[in-house]
Parts: structure tokens; sequence; C-alpha cells
């Protein structure tokens, strides 16, 4: 390993704190869909970097083409000129967007897309407020209005849902304050929860009557995820068209790349010098990004992380309605590889923690998989979309008891 285990110990206390943090595993390398720890644990990696390296994690293709752009150029600046990298990735994108979609902007994270994204919608509607779903994460860095998500597991039906944002206007907001509705089709960092089709083009001509922008976050669900390439133009969620997408992780297999893909006329409300970033759409990132694309298709991830995620589901549902899970687990949903498991009420913090533990490679079970809590009690599991590198173990049964042991063979042999 290039960093030793005291080293490791060592530094980790030199790292600011304010990171919430799931395991204290030091990783040191990954291929496909594991990844390896200096404790010399090989582990698959249910939560691909939170979404991230859905082709898996260093993808030879992709590799390649990071390491043959180091020898062209690995900073341009885009303030300074165009590279060519970022030419080819916007030509690479264009079809693949919804048809409504024209114009793309660059960034680094994330957060920057959807930063970006509401400088655009503020600038063409000339209106300042933006409204959110509650569990709905779209970075660190603004301030917002919180309005429920359909959430039926937690008693929110999509009619409440939609008669709370009905009623944020009235009460608090006017529609001459709110540039954009930004949703999730998927809830990510909230839980895993699937809006209803039906929900996302309410939400939509909600908020063009008014006369407000419509934008969809799929920093976390784009690229393949949900079982389409991106959620809103799915067949599940038919023809949204949404004005602002925002897209980053999957973008580009880990190297960090975001995009906000809209309208000429909404991005050219922006004048220049208004978006940018000394880092924005990077000639490295690009050039990953664009064999990224050609992966993610030439290879099938897409159709994958749908009958995966399908297989996925069928299989946890077993285990739910089995006697290993004695009705802890309250619900699983999702769509394609997002998938969420979440406890029920009469599970105890023990039962989580022990999932965890176990998934983490502690107290002896190596051959888990990292999960990820997302809220209080809810574990996502997004493994990547990697077709060729199945778990090919079994779980590790040294804890399980003679029955749970015939009632996991039973829901998935
Ligand atoms: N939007 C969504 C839906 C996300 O899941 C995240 C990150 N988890 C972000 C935005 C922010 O992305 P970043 O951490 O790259 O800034």
């Amino acid at each position: 390993s290039a960093v030793s285990a005291a080293s490791a110990t060592c530094s980790k206390s030199n790292i600011a704190r304010g990171i919430g943090r799931l395991t204290d595993l030091v990783f040191t390398s990954g291929k496909g869909s594991y990844v390896q720890t200096t404790c010399g644990q090989s582990l698959l990696d249910f939560t691909t970097g939170i979404g991230v390296v859905n082709t898996g994690h260093c993808h030879p293709r992709v590799i390649a083409a990071a390491k043959a752009q180091c020898d062209n150029i690995i900073h341009s600046q885009v303030n300074i000129g165009y590279h060519v990298k970022k030419l080819e990735l916007t030509e690479t994108l264009m079809p693949l967007l919804p048809k409504n979609l024209d114009t793309i902007f660059y960034g680094t994270t994330g957060a920057e897309a959807v930063e970006n994204s509401i400088k655009m919608a503020r600038a063409y509607t000339r209106k300042h407020g933006v409204v959110v779903f509650r569990g709905g994460y779209h970075g660190r860095t603004f301030g917002i209005h919180v309005t429920p998500f359909p959430f039926t597991y937690h008693g929110i039906t999509p009619e409440m849902a939609m008669n709370e944002l009905v009623q944020l206007y009235k009460d608090t907001l006017h529609e001459e304050d709110v540039a954009a509705i930004i949703i999730e089709p998927v809830l990510g960092e909230g839980g895993y929860c699937p809006a209803p089709p039906e929900f996302l083009k309410q939400v939509r001509d909600f908020a063009h009557s008014k006369d407000a922008l419509m934008i969809c976050d799929e920093v976390q669900t784009g690229f393949g995820r949900t079982g389409s390439l991106f959620a809103c133009d799915s067949d599940y969620y038919g023809d949204i068209q949404p004005d602002l997408l925002c897209m980053a992780k999957g973008i580009a297999s880990g190297f960090p790349l975001s995009a906000v893909a809209t309208r000429r006329e909404i991005a050219d409300a922006c004048d220049p010098g208004m978006l940018g970033g000394t880092y924005a759409g990077n000639a490295l990132s690009c050039a990953a990004a664009v064999e990224t694309q050609k992966v993610i298709q030439e290879e099938g991830m897409v159709e994958n992380s749908r009958v995966m995620g399908e297989r996925l589901r069928d299989n946890l549902r077993n285990i739910q309605s089995s006697a290993v899970s004695k009705g802890l687990i309250g619900d699983v949903r999702g769509l394609g590889l997002m998938t969420g498991l979440e406890f029920a009420k009469e599970a105890e913090p023990e039962h989580h923690n022990r999932l965890l533990v176990g998934c983490n490679g502690r107290d002896g079970a190596v051959n888990g998989s990292a999960v990820t809590p997302t809220c209080s009690r809810t574990i996502t599991i997004s493994r990547p979309t990697f077709p060729e590198d199945r778990p090919k173990k079994s779980i590790d049964t040294a804890n399980l008891n003679a029955e749970d042991i015939e009632s996991l063979k039973k829901s998935d042999p």
C-alpha cells in the first residue's frame, strides 16, 4: 500500500472532523466493483463513491483516455479559451440530453452545477427565490424555501406534497419571487425515494404556471444510475423536459466535472463574466468524460443498471419478507441501481449498526459491501453498473444462525 497503516492512523487526526464519515477504512486501490484497503480487505463497493464511478473503479478505457490527455494538456482555463476535449464532450453529450436542451455550462462539482443553474434561472426570470423539496440535497451553498417531497412510506402522498407546494406559494411566497423549483427525480441523500412520474409533471406545470423554471438535479441520478441515462428523459418518467438539468458525479467516472444543460435563451440571460470557475470543464476531466460516455453506451451499462436494480430489489424484498429480516426491513425502493432499504420502526440502532458493521468488513465479515446511510434509518445501495464484475462470493455466514442461512439461500442461492 502507498500509505502505511501507521502513518494513515496518525494523519487521520489532522483531517477536519466536519466531514461525516461512514467508515474508518483507508483505500489503496479500486478495480471494477471492488475496493482494496490498507488492511488487505477487498470490499464490494455498493457506494460507488456516492454514485460517481458508474463505470466501475478505474475503468481501463477511462484511465487510458485520461493518461493520454496528460500528455496533451491538463489545464487551459475557461476564461482563456476552449480546449478540444470540451468541444468533443459537448458534441458527445448533445444527442444524449433531453431534446429541448441545447446549451451547456461546465463546472467542477455538483454544488457548482446547481448554483449556476440557479444563477441562470434568476437571470432569466429576473426573480430570486428558489423552492426545493424536503430531504433534497443540492450541495452546501445557498438559502432556499423547503416543501415536502412525496414520500409515501413516510405518509406523504403525492397529493399532500402538491398541496403543500401550492400552500407554500399562498402563505409565504409570491409568484413574482420565485425563479425556480428544483427537484431530484429520485431523492438521493434524503433516502433513495423515486418521485411518482405524475408528480414530476405536476411540478413542472406548476412551476411554469408561476413563471418559474424547473431545474432537475440529476447530479446523483444521471448517467445510468436509475436504469436510464437521465431519469427526466426515461420511459418511467416520460418526457419531462426540464428547463435546466444539473449533472456531475457519473459524468466522468470520478474525475471532477459537472455541467448544466439548458436552453440557449436561458443560458444567454447570463452575460459574459457571470459564469465560470478556474477548473471548470477541466481538460483531463473532459477527456475522461468523453470516454465514460462511450463506455456506458458500448458496455450496455444503462440496461445493466435497470436489470440488476430490479434483481437487487426483488432479492431484498425476499429478504424483507423472510425470517432473516424478522420484520425489521420496512421498505425497499428505488429505480435501477439507485436502491434504498429502510429499516422498520421496530428496528433498533443495534440492527442498523450490525448491518453496517458487517458490511464494512469489521467484526470478521470481510466479504461484505459498503453501504451508505442517507437518513437516520435508510441505507442506500448503489453499486457500480459495471457488468462484468458481479459479486462472486457469497455472504460471510459466520455470524448467522441456521435459520437465517436457510432463509438467505431461498432468497438468493
Ligand atoms: N445534488 C445532488 C442530488 C447530490 O447528491 C449532490 C452530492 N451528493 C450534490 C448536488 C452536490 O454535489 P457535489 O458534492 O459534487 O458538490
